[in-house]
């Protein structure tokens, strides 16, 4: 079976799917590998690096005209679907939910496609989960760069010219990124809060270090690990409880999604109105709509003398780490798929039926 790996081209990506070490195991493993030039580029992968391994770099139609399989990250967009062929089976995340018009493009082009970010929330599949590998780089990176963005240390200090106090770091959203986030910030000496409407996270997030802000759930619903959209209610004993950290607060982190739908919008702008002249806002939901009301993706809004800024949850800026989790996770995901290098499709296995979008033609979950 031949994979082709794919030059992703969205705009400020720079991973790639699948590094030079992994496309080594899985040649060993008796697969073939046809890798598009310069893929591997930005992640401080050369072609060389790839022809070691075993693989042959082409151009990208090429890749599209000779492989069997097809690896990116993000989603394939119309350009890759003029090269798509029938019977060719695509890994990539998709976000089905959210994209009906791709995944009806896909079908229509009679090919198979698998969807890493549907990967189900179970104990097998954790080696599999790329929005845990990469959520977790952007947690800890939405603190670094908040870090950066901010005039003021996070530690205590204690020196001759005086004592520096720490800073006040508050945390929306204890997931994957959210909890890699309050471990770094305490990492760099921070006081740090946090808050989930998934009262499980309670305890995940005291044994960082946190301090976990409660707010009353009832009524309140999660489904798979997942949190569902919050009701109108709860927001507003979120508000209640959270202001008075929130107006305290030096950085502020904003992690919360519910999967399929528009990110909550957590913090408005009457909130940054009250918010500490300097204070600095990481929206890691900036790409779903963001978590504050400011938020406009890959821009840095200042309001009151607060900076607003909405990033993608994409950790880009540490794509070799980023390239090579999201590799060890599609290994791991072939292997499980695949015996003898040939797909298995035992469709009534929950990872293969989670993932699975697209069967030859035929969509299968929308
Ligand atoms: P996510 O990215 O979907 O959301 C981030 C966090 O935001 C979640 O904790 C969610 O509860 C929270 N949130 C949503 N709406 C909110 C609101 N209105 N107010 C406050 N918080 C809100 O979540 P994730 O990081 O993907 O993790 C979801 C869960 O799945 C976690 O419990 C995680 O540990 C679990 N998980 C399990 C596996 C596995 O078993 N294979 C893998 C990864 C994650």
């Amino acid at each position: 079976m031949k994979i082709g790996i794919l030059k992703e081209t969205q705009k400020s990506e720079k991973r790639v799917s699948i590094s030079p070490n992994i496309t080594k195991q899985l040649i060993e493993k008796g697969f073939e590998f046809i890798v598009e030039e310069d893929a591997g580029v930005l992640s401080s992968f050369k072609n060389s690096e790839y022809e070691a391994a075993g693989a042959t770099i082409a151009k990208r139609d090429e890749v599209f005209k000779e492989c069997d399989v097809l690896i990116k990250i993000n989603p394939f967009d119309t350009e890759d679907l003029k090269l798509v062929n029938k019977g060719q089976i695509l890994m990539s995340q998709l976000y089905h939910k959210s994209n009906s018009e791709l995944i009806e493009a896909i079908a229509a082009k009679g090919a198979t496609a698998f969807s890493m970010d549907a990967m189900p929330r179970i104990t097998r599949a954790q080696d599999m989960d790329v929005l845990s590998s990469q959520n977790n780089l952007a947690g800890y990176k939405a603190v670094i760069k908040g870090a950066y963005e901010m005039t003021k240390i996070f530690p205590l200090m204690m020196t001759a010219a005086g004592t520096i106090t720490p800073s006040r770091v508050l945390i929306y959203g204890i997931g994957v990124a959210g909890l890699q986030a309050i471990a770094t910030a305490k990492r760099l000496g921070a006081v740090v809060e946090a808050t989930d409407i998934r009262t499980e996270t309670k305890e995940q997030a005291e044994s960082l270090g946190a301090k976990f802000i409660s707010v009353d759930n009832e009524g309140e619903e999660s489904e798979g690990g997942y949190a569902k959209e919050a009701s109108e209610d709860y927001a507003r004993r979120q508000k209640e409880a959270v202001n008075t950290s929130l107006f305290k607060a030096d950085l502020v982190i904003t992690t919360a999604m519910v999967p399929g739908r528009k990110a909550p919008v957590l913090i408005t702008e009457d909130q940054v109105n009250q918010m500490k002249n300097g204070a600095v806002i990481i929206d890691l939901a900036a790409a779903q709509g963001g978590n504050c009301e400011l938020s406009k993706i890959n821009e840095t809004v200042v309001q009151n003398g607060v900076k607003v800024i909405g990033t993608t949850i994409s950790p880009e800026s540490v794509s070799t780490n980023a390239s090579d989790l999201f590799a060890k996770n599609m290994y791991n995901f072939i292997v499980h798929l695949t015996e003898n290098n040939t797909f298995k499709w035992e469709l009534e296995d929950e990872i293969t039926d989670g993932t699975l979008i697209v069967h030859e033609g035929k969509i299968r979950k929308n």
